[in-house]
């Protein structure tokens, strides 16, 4: 397990030396400690990371694809020790642990793939005598800051790109999940990248925002990848504006799924459980408004909870669980609060609807899955993220209606409807207002499709055709006197 941050191609404790603990969710047990980073350690990793962008971008672009392709090659090689990594520091289910595990080496394989295509445009000159040329260079350095709930696939989904572009980085993982973005970052280096081209540094909670401001305020800095609370992305767009970075913001969402009454019924609850439940509820895609026309509500609440009270809550540890802890005590308080507010406004518990805390089978963070019905758009869970395993339902009467009601918040991330009627399939999507829409599908996750949102869910797309576009400027080139 490495347990130190990486910068320059070594590996070392932080500049003051003090550390702090990496939990295991499920008994709040410490897995490890790793360090509390400075601002004189972001620093030095930009240090590195500038010094190394001279010589990165020059590498031929099939070079970096091959150690890219390496890299991956590394990560799946290791797919059951970083699975179980992730599920012991993250809590997911040892079977979401292995999948995130393949889904994150899908990055580093797609942008392997794209690396080699940053092409530019030869442009038809408008005057006579000139050749005109849009050529496609890296940005520079990249500051990757992400979230927990992926610790693999958001690490890899940005410094995969970064490093196709020719970029370098420096990374901050989340405080609760450093521990599988540096065993990744090692696979990198035995891979053959370079020193500085990555350099990870850790820091708790407390120390994330001098270690970020650093960079922030570094002018060497060109770009910032973020995944993570709409709050924090607000201050990073605000302190970056100094330095004029280029910014990719991945951030909170209100997902709303509609449920109309011509749909595959068995359909849409199969969709839901995949997309809700998957880590437990905490994605930022997640569904987190569950809206059922009225005429098959009831049918569709007792199908859903039948499905919802068999989930197996456990530990990651444990082969059959479904549902694991949530990331700490702070986001089981949350999800509590969202529950007991919406009960409180006249919600009704059909499954679940408390904290797990019998000692003997569960740890201090778990939540049992919960479906409410009678949800109003005054409930705390209505406008903020619960990012749990909670669906709330609400009946609705009219396709306008429910669009008004979906689109109803300033978030803008991923949408999901289930119709078996053409053109409402095609008016609803068209009304959405949302990033990533799921017709008739719960599993929206891919590589090869853009992903990112709109309004307050952020701008930037990862993964895709377009996903080296965020990590790459034009550069246009007059050559005069031809003729
Ligand atoms: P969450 O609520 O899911 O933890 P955050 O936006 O708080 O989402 O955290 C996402 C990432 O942002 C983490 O790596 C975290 O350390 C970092 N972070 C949190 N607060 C700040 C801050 N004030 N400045 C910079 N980074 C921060």
């Amino acid at each position: 397990m490495h347990t130190r941050n990486f910068v320059a191609g070594r590996w070392a404790g932080g500049s003051d030396g003090r550390v702090y603990a990496v939990r295991n969710p499920a008994d709040d047990s410490v897995v490890a400690e790793v360090p509390d980073s400075t601002a004189d350690d972001a620093r030095s990793a930009a240090d590195a990371a500038h010094a190394a962008f001279r010589t990165w971008r020059a590498v031929p672009a099939r070079q970096r694809a091959a150690i890219l392709r390496r890299w991956y090659d590394l990560v799946l090689a290791q797919r059951e020790t970083l699975g179980r990594l992730i599920s012991t520091e993250q809590g997911k289910p040892i079977a979401e642990g292995r999948g995130e595990v393949d889904y994150a080496a899908s990055y580093i394989a797609w942008f392997a793939e794209e690396a080699v295509r940053a092409n530019g445009d030869v442009i038809p000159a408008p005057v006579p005598g000139r050749r005109m040329l849009a050529v496609k260079e890296p940005v520079g350095v990249v500051a990757v800051i992400t979230p927990w709930n992926f610790p693999a696939a958001m690490i890899a989904r940005k410094i995969a790109p970064a490093l196709a572009a020719g970029c370098t980085v420096v990374a901050k993982p989340a405080e609760d999940t450093p521990l599988t973005s540096l065993a990744l970052v090692a696979l990198a280096a035995e891979a053959g990248v370079p020193p500085g081209v990555i350099n990870i540094v850790t820091a708790s909670r407390q120390r994330a925002p001098a270690v970020v401001d650093a960079w922030l305020a570094d002018e060497r800095v060109r770009k910032i990848s973020f995944t993570g609370s709409t709050p924090v992305g607000r201050h990073l767009a605000r302190e970056s504006a100094a330095t004029l970075k280029k910014l990719s913001l991945e951030l909170g969402g209100n997902a709303p799924f509609i449920v109309f009454d011509d749909a595959d019924l068995d359909a849409a609850v199969d969709g839901l459980m995949v997309a809700k439940f998957r880590n437990g509820g905490q994605t930022c895609v997640c569904p987190n408004r569950v809206y059922v026309q009225r005429g098959v509500h009831d049918v569709f609440v007792e199908k859903l909870a039948r499905r919802v009270a068999a989930l197996k809550v456990g530990p990651a540890s444990r082969d059959d669980s479904q549902i694991g802890p949530m990331i700490n005590a702070r986001a089981v308080e949350k999800i509590a609060r969202h529950v007991d507010d919406a009960v409180a406004r006249g919600a009704r518990v059909v499954v679940g609807g408390k904290r797990l805390r019998d000692a003997a089978a569960h740890g201090p963070n778990f939540y049992a899955p919960t479906v409410l019905v009678g949800a109003t758009p005054a409930m705390a869970l209505s406008c903020e993220e619960t990012f749990g395993p909670v669906v709330p339902v609400y009946a609705f009467d009219t396709e306008d209606e429910v669009v008004a009601l979906a689109n109803d918040t300033p978030y803008g991330l991923a949408a999901y409807f289930y119709t078996q009627h053409m053109a409402r399939a095609a008016r609803v999507a068209d009304a959405l207002e949302s990033g990533i829409v799921g017709i008739n599908e719960g599993a929206l996750a891919s590589e090869a499709a853009p992903f990112g949102g709109v309004k307050a869910s952020g701008y930037g797309r990862e993964g895709s055709v377009h996903g080296l576009d965020d990590y790459l400027h034009l550069k246009y080139l007059c050559e005069g006197r031809l003729a």
